[in-house]
């Protein structure tokens, strides 16, 4: 029989949904959070001991949706890419992603999800992965952003179910106003996916049909979707105005200016808003990187990365604990109220309400302890194990 693992984490500052006590300790048995406890509480019987040293201790992000770090890309044909990926992940506090695919073929699409299965095989050595984000190929050739437009095709539940027999795919973001667009929907929830609008033109009508089948995700909020106007509201109304639709929205304060933030994070529930990354394989590099994506020239400027042709933002360079950073200075919201954003909202979303997203007595324990000057995480944890 294994040996029961005890790790105490001391002199920690909690920031958990509804949760914000300073000089907190948690305490963690066989991977699970047993206990958390306002100040010291007895060292009898932990075999480790973390000093937090007072700064933040938070639920590890949950980014669903990014596409690749540190040059490594999830659509990149080297079984390695998944692996150096995840390993820069877990560096930025990330404790579980969905690994997020670009508009490429199908035998691409099925290559990814074997290097993940690969990966899964492998214990899951850094952020765990439980599934895959499929962004596209079914969306609108008029809102492409940086996705290749010759790879476009219309929704197919199939292709979908061929990619998840390899690898299990948790969210799919497709244009609603395509053909047969509300009926994918449908489709998704019976094969246990989560579908979602995204680089859509759609109208209001559009995003009802796909609603009253159970649509409830939207896809990078205000990012290549129809804008608000007066006689059609289009998807950046629809997302102020149904307030149940999960939204994911990209906080780098580039994607959607503070102005912008302040109005989504102040008017619409925090309930259903989601913090993502969006990030390519130019996150974790510096200025002057430059890479192909699905055969299109981007280049890294000012922390901006953007096509080389045309200028289109081609996703983001952002973390996790700078996109929570950027919304408390913009808005003043309180992190304990303003840290569902980074991992429980998705955990509830996606199924794992209970035991992903919070810390608290019987949630596993995969958190990330954050300095309160740089926002760069000091330490993570999965299943109570350190691996950063
Ligand atoms: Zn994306």
């Amino acid at each position: 029989m294994a040996l029961m693992q005890k790790t105490l984490i001391v002199n920690a500052h909690v920031i958990s949904p509804g949760v914000d006590i300073e000089n907190a300790t948690v305490s963690i048995e066989n991977g699970r959070i047993s206990k958390v406890s306002k100040g010291e509480v007895s060292r009898k019987g932990a075999g480790t001991v973390v000093d937090a040293g007072g700064k933040y201790l938070m639920p590890g992000f949950i980014d669903v949706h990014t596409h690749g770090a540190a040059t490594f890309d999830f659509c990149d044909a080297d079984p390695q890419a998944i692996f150096e990926f995840a390993k820069a992940k877990l560096a930025e506090g990330v404790t579980t992603f969905l690994p997020t695919t670009l508009t490429v073929s199908h035998e691409e699409l099925l290559a990814s999800a074997r290097n993940l299965k690969a990966y899964a095989d492998a214990g899951m050595p850094y952020a765990k992965t439980p599934g895959i984000h499929l962004e596209g190929p079914f969306i609108n050739v008029k809102c492409c952003g940086a996705q290749n437009p010759a790879f476009v095709r219309k929704p197919d539940i199939k292709e979908v179910r061929e990619i998840a027999r390899t690898y299990p795919v948790k969210l799919v973001s497709y244009a609603v106003e395509t053909e047969g667009g509300a009926a994918f929907a449908a489709q998704c929830f019976k094969a246990g996916i989560v579908p979602s609008v995204g680089h859509t033109a759609a109208k209001m009508k559009d995003l009802a049909a796909a609603y009253k089948k159970g649509l409830r995700h939207m896809t990078h909020f205000c990012n290549q979707m129809t804008p608000l106007h007066h006689r059609e509201i289009g998807m950046v109304g629809a997302g102020f105005l149904v307030e149940d639709l999960n939204t994911e929205v990209i906080c780098d304060k580039i994607h959607l200016c503070p102005d912008m933030l302040r109005l989504v994070f102040t008017r619409r529930s925090l309930e259903h808003i989601q913090i993502i990354t969006d990030s390519l394989r130019c996150s974790h590099c510096k200025d002057g990187y430059s890479f192909t994506m699905g055969g299109l020239e981007v280049r890294l400027e000012n922390g901006e990365a953007r096509l080389v042709k045309g200028g289109n933002l081609a996703g983001s360079t952002l973390w996790m604990g700078n996109g929570l950073k950027n919304v408390h200075e913009v808005t003043g919201i309180a992190l304990k109220d303003l840290v569902r954003t980074t991992s429980w909202n998705q955990a509830i979303e996606l199924g794992w309400g209970a035991e992903l997203g919070k810390i608290e007595k019987g949630f596993a324990a995969d958190l990330v302890i954050i300095d309160k000057k740089t926002w760069k995480p000091a330490a993570v944890f999965i299943d109570g194990e350190q691996r950063v």
